[in-house]
């Protein structure tokens, strides 16, 4: 389901509860037309989507409670470009580790993502992530990242692309970034750090689809 112009895709940000505003300003910047989904019929008219950051456990209960959980699957399951960050990592992920009892899902990446991995005791931290996986074979600048309750990927199945790893640190080469298909899900925020590249990468994604 694409809009009229696929040179300005609308996509939406799931706004149940997270920092929606600023995936906003970035889709805006990266030349897509933002627009915010908190109901099944706001969702049928996107040409993608981004699932914040926030809080994963209150996110699935959200999207129970708005009727929401059920389409999102059906939308993600049919090839709508999604692109999840932080708990919106966690809420793609098929398996997850350390999450509440019957954590559910959306699904769609065959990973397996450890919730708050990092540690309790670093809540949140920058760190520079190698973007090896963007365009294959072309190497580019440190992307500098902010995590929050940050999760990892611990597990990636054969059809999911790493796109990026701590590059250095005690958590040097953990995965925090991740492709297939159609979706794509960084651990870090890159609508925090001023710096369009992975927005750039998804609306791309989005216009292609
Ligand atoms: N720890 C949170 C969760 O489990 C994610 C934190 C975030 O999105 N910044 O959902």
């Amino acid at each position: 389901m694409l809009s009229k112009s696929t040179s300005q895709p609308t996509i939406g940000v799931l706004a149940l509860q997270g920092d929606v505003r600023e995936h906003h300003r970035m889709l805006g910047h990266c030349g897509a037309v933002p627009v915010t989904v908190r109901r099944p019929e706001e969702l049928l008219a996107v040409d993608g989507l981004v699932i914040p950051g926030g809080e994963s456990t209150t996110m699935v209960k959200l999207a129970t409670a708005f009727d929401l959980l059920e389409p999102l699957r059906k939308r993600v399951a049919d090839g709508m470009p999604t692109f999840g960050t932080c708990a919106g990592m966690i809420m793609l992920a098929d398996r997850i580790r350390d999450g509440i009892e019957g954590q559910e899902t959306i699904g769609g990446i065959d990973m397996t993502v450890r919730r708050n991995a990092f540690g309790r005791q670093v809540d949140s931290f920058e760190a520079d992530v190698s973007l090896e996986g963007f365009h294959p074979g072309e190497s580019s600048h440190p992307f500098h990242a902010v995590f929050i309750r940050a999760p990892w990927v611990e597990e990636v199945g054969p059809s999911c692309r790493v796109i990026a790893r701590v590059a250095s640190g005690e958590a040097a080469g953990r995965i925090v970034a991740v492709r297939q298909d159609h979706l794509l899900a960084t651990a870090f925020h890159p609508e925090l750090a001023g710096d369009v590249r992975v927005h750039d990468y998804f609306v791309e994604l989005v216009k292609e689809a």
